[in-house]
């Protein structure tokens, strides 16, 4: 049994972590009564950036979550948003993203406008197509903007199988634009910025939980944070043994983690 701090802030993964697609994980729901039972401070963190925060709460509304609220999710949209206000002072922006990308963009005030864009925001979106990504690459080229990618994903668990990340888009527009290019998500720092500033603490009083030993627990041992890796989605306790950066605690089940 690993013993959770109560006067740690807890950045959890989404899928993986606390359900796996639409299929819901029990210790996960558990886990989240427990912390909410003794108060413990926790926001999700996702480099999902299709769904909003509203359509993240009622995803995990329909799996049997409870008790939570929209502000409890920070999506790598968001902190791309963020971190670009404060990076650039860029107003025109083109994007290609779905729901959590563009209503991210317009709650920053950004313009869409594809002649004068400054920043092209790349988020994955299932039914973009060639001559649309051919356009962003066009827009990045003419304009001399700057590639924002919310999230380098490699690949996404689909079934047994998987689909291609929205990292592999990036560095695909990326080699045919050659353009500057922002990385924002898990494990990237702006990412750590962001969501430090969004729950107002310091990387000391955070602790991050997650599957993922690329972008998770990278991300925590990259940026000084202390790392819980769980079993429960797309890497192995094998796996974690053979990674780059060790993760400080490895758990097959939210179910080895309590409160005294
Ligand atoms: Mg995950």
């Amino acid at each position: 049994m690993i013993t959770i701090d109560p006067n740690k802030t807890y950045l959890i993964d989404l899928d993986g972590t606390m359900y796996r697609g639409n299929q819901v994980i029990p210790e996960a729901v558990t886990f989240m009564q427990m912390l909410q039972k003794h108060h413990v401070n926790y926001v999700f963190v996702t480099n999902n950036a299709t769904r909003t925060a509203k359509q993240n709460l009622q995803h995990m509304e329909t799996l049997g979550f409870t008790n939570l609220k929209e502000s409890d999710f920070f999506t790598s949209a968001m902190a791309a948003v963020l971190y670009m206000k404060k990076h650039s002072d860029a107003r025109y922006v083109y994007a290609i993203g779905e729901a959590g990308l563009t209503e991210a963009i317009a709650k920053g005030g950004y313009e869409l406008d594809e002649q004068r864009a400054e920043l092209v925001f790349v988020g994955l979106m299932h039914n973009a197509d060639y001559s649309l990504y051919s356009k962003a690459a066009r827009i990045l080229r003419q304009n001399h903007a700057i590639l924002v990618g919310t999230n380098q994903d490699r690949r996404i668990p689909d079934g047994d199988a998987f689909s291609i990340g929205n990292g592999a888009i990036i560095e695909m527009l990326k080699y045919a634009s050659e353009a500057e290019t922002v990385m924002i998500g898990k494990p990237n720092s702006p990412m750590m910025e962001e969501v430090l500033s969004y729950v107002g603490k310091t990387k000391a009083e955070c602790i991050m939980i997650g599957d993922n030993l690329e972008t998770d627990i990278a991300f925590a041992k990259d940026n000084g944070l202390f790392s819980i890796m769980v079993c429960s989605g797309v890497h192995t306790k094998k796996d974690a043994l053979s990674f780059r950066v060790q993760s400080d605690e490895v758990i097959a089940s939210l179910n080895e983690l309590s409160i005294k």
